[in-house]
């Protein structure tokens, strides 16, 4: 249909779009769609009856980036949502080793990579020469110095360098937000569960017919259905991988707990018995949830085991359980259908990273478009560019199993022996231990995927993961330290253009 140029409007994109599924996916979809694409019509179906996930409540900076896009403000959304913001993760308890027991995972600040990332990495290759020199990253970061000082990452107008940040947010209320924005870009919105799809002779899907016996045709569809994946799975039949073999977290516990008196500016991942447990702090509630793996835990031992942790054995909070399937379609772009969304695939939580995910797909498809590759012939180069990110990212989760430092149990032991890692991953670990200069090595080696070098040498050197040699104390390293302490004193000063969290949320409700 598109390769031969027909359901194409005067601007060379589809007349009319069906979006499938209205969750933070299929929302997010319409704003940008309606947003940009003037001449498009765009109809988004949901179905009451099945309704949405209702979990995700993290994000990267890439929520910021496509609220820009579509032009809404902080101030516009972050109050309606019970938003807050987002420097990044702290790591707890995930290693063992004496004073790495936790770390701080920041988003990127303009003032690392020229001021304090080089003497990260100096430090690094000193320790890892045996010399005892800090090299945990939280000397190193403007946000974690933020994080641990409850300041929000919006600086004042005087401060010359930016500073990327996330959120936290209720994900019902974003997906009301969001449908309402569509709405009122245009955006019409259908109730009705698809019970069959269309397809013309070329394999295309010409329609779906709903179960009030409705139909709705269309140039273009968007399959953001979820975890049901109905048109590029169900219809469309386009193969799936699971990563099942690399990541073996299938299902989570969730409920909320009482918020902290003093909001914090971070997500809290912390590692239990069979996984981990994120603490996301939001206006009116903290989000909880243990993701573990069935295989190890069964789902009543995991409430219990979360209730534990968060001081709720007692309570009669409500706990919702849910399945995970973690993997990828092999084509998110297949015949006339783009899926966004857990539709195209997930990777567990532990960075928050299905969002960005979405977002990079549906800008990227309408990018082709833009560009004139939005023909048959394209879909393969975008494909493998959606293929790399999600294989990029499931590598630096992969590497959180591997590289922790816990051995306490079987789920623990098991994880670090797994071999199911890519060969991306096993060279950027090669690279960690014999480079000497781990940085320059990765963009030389092409590994540059979802992740910079400072990320990755975060988590690494995060979790103590250093040669076991005996630390030199016979070498003089007190002009490291100088360096060091001269470094955190420059971000302490750079601290003093941020605000207090809770004040910045006030200043924007
Ligand atoms: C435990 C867990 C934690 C997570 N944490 C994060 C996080 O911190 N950060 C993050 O970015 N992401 C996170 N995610 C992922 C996040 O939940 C999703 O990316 C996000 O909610 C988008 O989901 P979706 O819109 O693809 O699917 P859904 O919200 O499930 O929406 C699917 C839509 O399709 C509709 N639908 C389905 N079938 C039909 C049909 N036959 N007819 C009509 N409509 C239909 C449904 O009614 C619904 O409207 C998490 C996921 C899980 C499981």
């Amino acid at each position: 249909m598109l390769n031969s140029m027909n359901g194409l409007n005067k601007d060379n994109k589809p007349k009319k779009i069906v979006i499938v599924g209205g969750g933070t996916a299929g929302w997010m979809a319409a704003n940008l769609l309606a947003c940009k694409w003037k001449e498009t019509e765009v109809c988004l179906v949901e179905s009451k009856e099945i309704g949405i996930i209702g979990v995700g409540e993290g994000s990267t900076p890439h929520l910021k980036l496509f609220f820009d896009t579509i032009g809404v403000t902080d101030s516009q959304w972050m109050p309606r949502c019970n938003a807050t913001y987002k420097n990044g993760i702290t790591f707890d308890k995930w290693s063992t080793i004496k004073g790495f027991e936790s770390y701080f995972h920041p988003f990127a600040a303009q003032t690392d990579d020229i001021f304090t990332v080089p003497l990260f990495f100096k430090n690094i290759h000193a320790r890892m020469q045996g010399y005892n020199v800090d090299a945990h990253p939280d000397s190193y970061f403007l946000e974690t110095y933020l994080s641990q000082n409850n300041l929000g990452p919006l600086p004042n107008e005087t401060f010359p360098f930016g500073v990327a940040y996330g959120y936290h947010f209720d994900s019902a209320l974003l997906g009301q937000f969001l449908a309402e924005n569509a709405q009122g870009l245009g955006v019409k919105r259908a109730y009705g569960t698809v019970d069959e799809v269309l397809l013309d002779n070329d394999g295309n899907i010409s329609a779906i017919k709903l179960n009030d016996g409705s139909q709705l045709e269309a140039d273009f569809f968007i399959d953001s259905s979820g975890f049901n994946a109905l048109l590029i799975q169900k219809t469309l039949k386009v193969n799936y991988q699971s990563f099942q073999e690399n990541l073996v977290n299938n299902a989570a516990v969730v409920m909320p707990s009482e918020i902290a008196k003093t909001l914090p500016v971070e997500t809290k991942a912390t590692a239990l018995t069979n996984g981990w447990a994120w603490q996301i702090p939001l206006r009116d509630r903290f989000g909880n949830g243990y993701v573990y793996s069935d295989d190890y835990i069964d789902a009543e031992q995991a409430e219990i085991e979360l209730r534990t942790h968060l001081g709720l054995l007692e309570s009669d909070v409500e706990a919702r359980h849910l399945k995970m399937k973690v993997g990828r379609v092999e084509k998110h772009w297949h015949k006339n259908c783009l899926a966004v969304g857990l539709s195209q695939g997930f990777i567990e939580p532990l960075e928050a990273t299905a969002i960005a995910l979405s977002f990079n797909t549906i800008a990227q498809f309408m990018r082709c478009f833009e560009e004139g590759k939005g023909s048959n012939k394209f879909q393969e180069a975008f494909n493998n560019d959606i293929n790399k990110r999600f294989d990029g990212i499931r590598d630096y989760i992969v590497c959180h199993y591997k590289t922790n430092q816990r051995n306490d149990t079987k789920y623990w032991r098991d994880n670090a022996a797994n071999q199911n890692t890519s060969e991306a991953l096993n060279r950027i670990l090669y690279l960690w231990k014999n480079s000497q200069d781990f940085s320059a090595d990765m963009h030389k080696y092409n590994l540059m995927g979802s992740y910079q070098p400072k990320s990755w040498a975060c988590m690494l050197a995060g979790y103590g993961v250093f040669p076991s040699i005996n630390l030199d104390q016979t070498v003089d390293y007190s002009t490291h330290q100088h360096e060091v302490d001269g470094l955190r004193d420059f971000i302490r000063r750079c601290g003093l253009n941020f605000n207090k969290h809770q004040d910045l949320l006030k200043m924007n409700s």
